[in-house]
């Protein structure tokens, strides 16, 4: 049997390797699901300052929009 972790938003117990688990500064947080760590997420972006949260959230927005850039030429590299 693996290690039990406990969910920390709903109390469950899940195995390890299941569910999500997001390190920050040196501390592991775990959550028996995605829709657990969402909601967990949800409300740490509430206590942040909220331009701090826009300019972060714009920035993971452009790197994901370049890769989806980076993945379209590929794809179009490999038509013709
Ligand atoms: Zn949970």
């Amino acid at each position: 049997m693996g290690v039990k972790l406990l969910c920390i938003v709903c109390g469950r117990k899940f195995s390890e390797g299941q569910g999500v688990t997001i390190n920050v500064s040196g501390r592991s947080y775990s959550f028996h699901s995605k829709g657990c760590a969402l909601k967990f997420l949800r409300k740490v972006l509430e206590g942040i300052e909220q331009s701090e949260v826009g300019r972060a959230m714009e920035k993971v927005a452009d790197e994901y929009a370049e890769m989806l850039k980076e993945k379209a030429e590929r794809t179009a590299k490999k038509i013709v």
